[in-house]
């Protein structure tokens, strides 16, 4: 596991190139130019860890694209010690991002072997967010009331329960549709009322509800 001075090279490039796509907020090009995201991938991929694109990460999932990672973070406006749920941990990539804008991350994925893998890998690099097994449609009621919650695949339409489990003042950022999905924000105004914002296209592997994976 080592991360040279090529990689720090090809960090800061990727960086630049988030930037230029429009990411102002300083503090997650920092947590960009900080993550090794080539640890992330499979060792033969190196050379494509630097690129701003999604990758895949085994079990038919992938890494999603560095400038969508940054652009969910931005939408959620995190202050350190925010309480976040992310919903498909995946490679924990996004995960780290969040913790290194500390905030207090609790992450949950159905995918039993990418939930081990990545279980076990996080601690290495030094990031330990709460890890979770199981279904992300439901959120985590046990762990609510939630300062925003981040679903990192495309969900067919919100489940009602993510929006039960924000805080009063809460965002929740998740891309919503079939082929291709609209990225919303929806901010939690009271007890019964939320604002609804659209923020953009995007394409993600799709969010699975109601399925055990044990394989
Ligand atoms: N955040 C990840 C991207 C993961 S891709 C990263 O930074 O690498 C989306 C992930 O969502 C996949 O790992 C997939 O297995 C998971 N997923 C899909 N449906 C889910 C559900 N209902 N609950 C939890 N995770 C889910």
């Amino acid at each position: 596991m080592t991360d040279n001075y090529r990689h720090q090279g090809l960090r800061r490039r990727l960086v630049e190139q988030i930037r230029e796509k429009g990411i102002r907020d300083e503090r997650i090009l920092e947590a960009i130019g900080a993550i090794p995201r080539h640890l992330f991938l499979d060792s033969s991929f190196v050379e494509f860890a630097y690129q701003d694109k999604p990758f895949p990460i085994g079990s038919g999932q992938t890494i999603s694209q560095p400038y969508t990672v940054a652009f969910m973070t931005e939408l959620l406006e995190i202050q350190r010690g925010s309480k976040i749920l992310e919903v498909g941990t995946g490679s924990g990539y996004q995960a780290c991002v969040l913790l290194q804008l500390g905030a207090k991350v609790y992450t949950i994925e159905r995918q039993r072997q990418l939930y081990l893998k990545t279980k076990a890998f996080l601690p290495s690099l030094g990031y330990s967010p709460h890890f979770f097994f199981g279904d992300g449609y439901k959120g985590l009621p046990a762990f609510q009331p939630f300062d925003g919650i981040m679903v990192t695949a495309g969900a067919p339409e919100v489940p009602e329960a993510l929006l039960s489990q924000l805080k009063t003042g809460g965002k929740l950022v998740i891309p919503v549709g079939v082929q291709t999905q609209t990225m919303l924000r929806i901010i939690r105004t009271g007890e019964d009322t939320w604002h609804r914002e659209n923020h953009g296209t995007f394409r993600f592997v799709p969010l699975l509800k109601d399925k055990a994976n044990d394989i």
